[in-house]
């Protein structure tokens, strides 16, 4: 059994419970167990630790404002080889490329705002879970 993070971005939230709860649906029926669920408004220090890799890219700034601008729903996941299923499950990070019936291709505007995160790795994973939830 293999733990990753996901979370919902602000756009998705601000949208309304529909959209949440469908997305958490399609994570269920993908076979992933909710393990930690909580909504958050994240804060600058916070999301620019977050996605460190990123710092000095020129979409960096906007993905920091992007991301702090409202409440996000931060998930804990378990299933086997949870990272990869669930990279699978959200698709590409641009929609427009995202496949058919991702999470992505279906509730994604455009790579700025691509309506949910998924950790890349078991590193990520772990690292991302401690700063959001102090596992
Ligand atoms: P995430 O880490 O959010 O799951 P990802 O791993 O698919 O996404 P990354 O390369 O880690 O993609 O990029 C992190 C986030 O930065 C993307 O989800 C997107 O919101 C934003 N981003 C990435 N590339 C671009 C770009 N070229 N222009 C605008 N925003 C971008
Ligand atoms: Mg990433």
């Amino acid at each position: 059994m293999q733990s990753t993070y996901f979370m919902i971005k602000p756009e998705i939230v601000a949208a309304g419970e529909q959209q949440i709860g469908a997305i958490l649906a399609m994570v269920n029926r993908s076979g992933f167990r909710i393990t930690r669920l909580a909504m958050r408004q994240l804060d600058r220090a916070l999301v620019e630790d977050f996605y460190g890799e990123h710092r000095g890219k020129p979409f960096y700034d906007s993905l920091v404002e992007y991301i702090t601008s409202g409440p996000v729903v931060c998930v804990r996941l378990e299933r086997e080889d949870a990272v990869a299923a669930l990279r699978e499950l959200i698709g590409a990070t641009n929609p427009a490329e995202a496949a058919t019936g991702t999470v992505r291709d279906l509730y994604g505007t455009s790579i700025g705002e691509n309506a949910v995160h998924a950790s890349a790795n078991a590193d990520d994973a772990a690292r991302e879970l401690g700063l959001i939830f102090g596992d």
